[in-house]
């Protein structure tokens, strides 16, 4: 019945029943691109659509070894395909792909190609030629490796709370028990047992640290992070307008972080603030817990999401029916959660460890935004153009999280929804302390040589300080100084974190937006998804109807918008 509502796009010369499982069955494919004569404009953009169907196969075949595996992590034949596809197959492609890349660069008829279309596509090739390097395949393989064995520990990570045996994921509910014994107790209970792989998990990070160093070195960058800065096509925002973020999150949002634990220690009754106390309910009142299962899950989020627009509601329970979810907490998953696009079918894949509780619908919600982006641009061509920059693609998650939070009384009873909001507009304040952390304590990582294990503590501890409120951490040392072990991205992803707090002030605009205009906002959110990646940051940003500002100079103004909600919900 829905099954013909995105259909799989007709192919252009791979046979249906091509699937790239080796190298082997892809090399002819590569081959062929690489020697094929090209006597016009016509014949390059065909040349081009070809790669981009090639490239589509191969990053499905990729995306779905990857999600099995972060389904199963325990079974050593997924981990396998997946590793052998990202360290073996893949940088088989990489030299090849270089060549293809020269091969465009140096066509005659590149020059006449639709601007309009092809511009941006253009840019990124020439950046990638730049910075490739063949000795860095090598090294990148062993990185992913390594990284793949924080995906190990982690997820391997289980304890005993409850009387049951839980995933850390499984415990969060705890958090936001009204009993105090109860949060604290389950809080220990999750740090203890990270510590336990403390000695690992920091050397899991030396190792790629160095590895990353090296990367550098061989591109021709003084460090990792000036290298990454460019390699991830930051091309409209500079590290030092990150700092100057940094400066302007100190200035206007943790004044407004610290008046809100003001009032949640005032609530809560308590002289301090202890790190397990952050997540209650301010009338202490149990965690809410909308859906039982992964069906309720879906659909209380769709219905949640149909307010803002009954597209939304469709879209889910459709990508819900065709089997493109794995949303349940199981031990042996991988940790996070994240949604990524079947390239050939055209279709997004989302990935969870969900608990039963109102941010796990927050969490969909999110990942459904990331979802409906990747549906809404799966016409564009090349393949590039249906993946958003990231700096974007959040704008499309936590924008709709923030439209959400306008409909919550049409699914939660008022009381519940009123509670759910406050929670929101508190997130949205302490994203970005937490972004600005994780940011400069990796702009530090990779920019200082004294960097080691003992001076890598001392300055998280410093820069931790630097952004935080008001929160008691007496007798916590050791659990504090290795709180940067849980962020995945600092492992998996290096440098991919500043993109949240740029995107959340995009978000909070169209919040800000939404409320005064509620169906023009919606037009240009869906408009701007449209455009996946297929247009500059500042281009996307004003097709959302936002302004684009990495430094965070709106911060105030902002902060005040959300302060005054804030304020009203609690009534002070
Ligand atoms: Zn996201």
């Amino acid at each position: 019945m829905t099954t013909s509502r995105h259909p799989v796009p007709a192919a252009r010369q791979l046979p249906e029943s091509f699937v790239p499982n080796t190298f082997a069955e892809i090399e002819p494919w590569l081959k062929e691109l690489e020697e094929r004569e090209i006597h016009s404009v016509a014949d390059l953009a065909d040349w081009l659509l070809d790669r981009s169907e090639l490239d589509s196969a191969i990053s499905e075949v990729a995306l779905a070894r990857m999600f099995a595996n972060s389904c199963h992590t325990d079974d050593k034949e997924l981990e396998a395909a997946h590793m052998d596809y990202q360290t073996v197959v893949l940088p088989e492609i990489k030299p090849i792909d270089d060549r293809l890349d020269h091969k465009y660069l140096d066509c005659p008829f590149r020059k006449e190609l639709d601007q309009q279309q092809w511009l941006i596509f253009d840019r990124d090739v020439e950046l990638g030629v730049k910075l490739f390097r063949k000795e860095n395949v090598a090294l990148e393989a062993e990185e992913e490796k390594i990284a793949n064995r924080y995906a190990q520990l982690v997820g391997a990570m289980t304890v005993e709370f409850d009387g049951e045996e839980r995933t850390l994921s499984g415990l969060r509910t705890y958090g936001e028990s009204p009993d105090r014994e109860i949060r604290e107790a389950a809080w220990r209970i999750a740090a203890e047992r990270r510590l336990k792989d403390q000695d690992e998990l920091d050397s899991v990070f030396d190792a790629l640290a160095g590895l990353r160093q090296q990367q550098a070195r061989n591109a021709d960058f003084s460090n990792y992070r000036d290298y990454m800065h460019t390699a991830k096509g930051r091309f409209d925002y500079t590290p030092e307008d990150c700092l100057a973020f940094h400066a302007n999150v100190e200035k206007f949002v943790l004044p407004v972080m610290k008046r809100m634990q003001d009032y949640r220690k005032q609530q809560l009754g308590l002289d301090q603030l202890r790190p397990w106390d952050l997540d209650v309910d301010l009338d202490q009142a149990p965690a809410l817990e909308p859906f039982k299962d992964a069906d309720g899950h879906v659909d209380i989020t769709a219905k949640l999401i149909g307010a803002v627009d009954p597209q939304f509601d469709e879209e889910l329970r459709w990508l819900y029916g065709q089997g493109l979810f794995d949303l349940d907490t199981r031990p042996h998953k991988a940790p996070g959660g994240y949604m990524d696009t079947l390239e050939r079918r055209r279709v997004p894949l989302i990935f969870a460890n969900s608990g039963t509780t109102h941010a796990d619908v927050e969490t969909l919600v999110h990942e459904g935004g990331h979802a409906f982006n990747a549906l809404f641009c799966r016409d564009l061509e090349p393949v590039a153009y249906r993946m958003p920059p990231l700096e974007f693609a959040e704008v499309a998650s936590m924008g709709l999280e923030a439209l959400a939070m306008e409909h919550l009384s049409e699914v939660y009873p008022e009381e519940d929804a009123r509670r759910a909001r406050i929670g929101s507009l508190q997130g949205i304040v302490t994203t970005f302390p937490w972004v600005a952390t994780i940011d400069a304590f990796q702009q530090w990582i990779y920019t200082d040589p004294r960097h080691c294990r003992a001076t890598r503590e001392e300055n998280w501890l410093q820069i931790q300080q630097r952004f935080s409120a008001d929160v008691d951490w007496n007798g916590l040392d050791e659990v504090r100084a290795a709180l940067w072990q849980r962020q995945l991205h600092l492992y998996q992803v290096p440098f991919y974190y500043i993109e949240y707090a740029i995107a959340q002030m995009g978000a909070l605009q169209l919040w800000i937006r939404y409320r005064q205009d509620p169906q023009a906002t919606v037009a240009d959110y869906k408009k701007a998804l449209s455009l996946g990646g297929s247009k500059s940051l500042p281009q996307l940003f004003e097709a959302a109807g936002i302004k684009f500002d990495p430094r965070g100079d709106g911060l105030g103004e902002w902060m005040q918008e959300v302060e005054s909600a804030w304020r009203a919900e609690v009534g002070i």
